[in-house]
């Protein structure tokens, strides 16, 4: 099995270098699971020598557009391409209301002599409360993380929390640095991949360096960074860290 970052940079990631943090796990079987499906797809699937086709399942952690953007070009060429198949969709059952209502329906809807709903694109799992998804006979156990909190509610996100061949692994997605709400998968993965921020100007809703980098040597020792900024980055190795993820970086397990 292994796990390709089409993308490693954030939201605001500009020209060719860096996509959006958008990952690709690829199974000996060939199905391709696409981890987050941003506004970036086509081009960093293009990048791999990748295309929509290519894709078999996609997860979806929560609906900012580097997040879902992608998802009406995926939806579109599924439907019209004839050698296209259509993925399977997992995702919060909390999320594939908002999904569809509040991003994709505006343009996705109308279809000439039809009217679309989200299972005309995509065949969908929703998953339950404290849920979970199985792929390729790995069970991915939903992490829900706090990435936005407007006072009123907090904004549905969920990272992943898996297994693969004995490799525990934490994939944060998007995510403010919560040591209570995600601590436990932090001390039992053996891998952890997290949202980090390097902005000059942080904002509220993502972990940021200067707050990671005070994490205890242990956890810092099994995290690489990923969702950073263009520009210059610290030297993530000599502070403790495995480093930041490159765009087109893999991780193999066998
Ligand atoms: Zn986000």
């Amino acid at each position: 099995m292994r796990l390709l970052f089409l993308g490693s940079g954030s939201a605001f990631t500009v020209g060719a270098d860096n996509f959006h943090s958008n990952l690709l796990l690829i199974s000996e079987t060939g199905r391709k699971l696409l981890l987050d499906c941003g506004s970036d797809i086509r081009f960093s699937l293009h990048e791999a020598d990748l295309c929509h086709r290519d894709i078999t399942d996609i997860y979806i952690s929560h609906l900012h557009a580097d997040h879902v953007g992608g998802l009406e070009y995926m939806g579109f060429r599924a439907l019209f391409d004839p050698d296209c198949q259509k993925s399977n969709l997992f995702l919060s059952q909390d999320l594939a209301g908002e999904l569809w209502e509040k991003t994709l329906s505006g343009g996705m809807r109308c279809l000439e002599g039809d009217i679309a709903t989200l299972d005309t694109f995509f065949t969908v799992y929703p998953i339950k409360p404290k849920g979970q998804f199985l792929w390729e006979g790995i069970q991915f156990n939903l992490a829900p993380v706090i990435h936005i909190n407007t006072g009123y509610f907090v904004m549905p996100s969920y990272g992943l929390f898996f297994e693969i061949a004995g490799v525990k692994i934490f994939l944060s997605t998007d995510t403010q640095l919560c040591l209570d709400v995600v601590g436990s998968y932090y001390e039992q993965a053996d891998v952890i991949f997290h949202d980090c921020e390097t902005s000059q100007f942080p904002s509220p809703v993502h972990a940021h360096y200067h707050q990671l980098v005070t994490l205890p040597a242990a956890i810092k020792q099994k995290m690489w960074l990923y969702g950073y900024q263009p520009g210059s980055l610290p030297d993530a190795k000599r502070d403790g860290f495995c480093g930041f993820v490159k765009r087109g970086q893999t991780f193999e397990f066998l």
